[in-house]
């Protein structure tokens, strides 16, 4: 089993996390990281997106929500994979993210937050797990910076998806310990067969 404490947290914006927990999505074998609804619970816990309260009350097995959850995953993943390659988003994703939206926001209570208001989710329902990611996506949608939304560079193997908040928006990698080595050895490997053939 894929242990969440692995997986790093690298978006930018808990949508983007959250399309990360399945990764190396274009490698042969994607790892999945959300395998039960405890999981999807914990990766919330660890990805920020719950506070540790509320995570230790969402206890249980919820199949159909995890369904639920993972299919809104998907459609984050469809459309900002799409955003950031300069594509359209595919409509049936969209469509997906503003429904799972639209639920999450008939529940929600607008509260005072710093200076300004922000949505919040009280209770124990199981769906709590997935509404702030769904408000975090169509936050991104409409609020942006959706021109800074990137796929790493590495699109082969990991297809991550991050917002790149670099001064000069410069950053390729996912995480540079990750894909950013991965592609620096390559590089070095390349030399090195050139400098031989030369
Ligand atoms: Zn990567």
């Amino acid at each position: 089993m894929s242990d969440i404490a692995n997986l790093d947290v690298f978006g930018g914006a808990a949508c983007l996390d959250f399309a990360n927990t399945l990764d190396g999505r274009g490698t042969e074998s994607p790892e999945e990281y959300l395998h039960t609804y405890a999981d999807l619970v914990s990766w919330g816990r660890y990805a920020g997106v719950l506070d540790e309260s509320t995570a230790r009350r969402l206890t249980g097995d919820h199949p159909a929500v995890l369904r639920t959850a993972l299919r809104l995953r998907e459609a984050i993943f469809q459309v900002f994979v799409a955003l950031g390659r300069g594509q359209a988003a595919p409509t049936d994703s969209l469509a997906t993210v503003q429904a799972r939206y639209a639920e999450a926001m008939a529940v929600a209570r607008l509260a005072p937050d710093g200076d300004g208001f922000d949505w919040r989710f009280d209770g124990d329902d199981p769906g709590r797990a997935w509404w702030p990611l769904a408000v975090s996506a169509v936050r991104l949608l409409t609020a942006g910076p959706l021109d800074r939304v990137k796929v790493c560079a590495a699109e082969a193997g990991c297809i991550g998806l991050f917002v790149d908040t670099s001064k000069n928006r410069s950053r390729r990698w996912c995480t540079m310990d990750g894909c950013g080595v991965d592609a620096k050895v390559q590089r070095q490997a390349r030399r090195r067969r050139d400098a031989r053939t030369a």
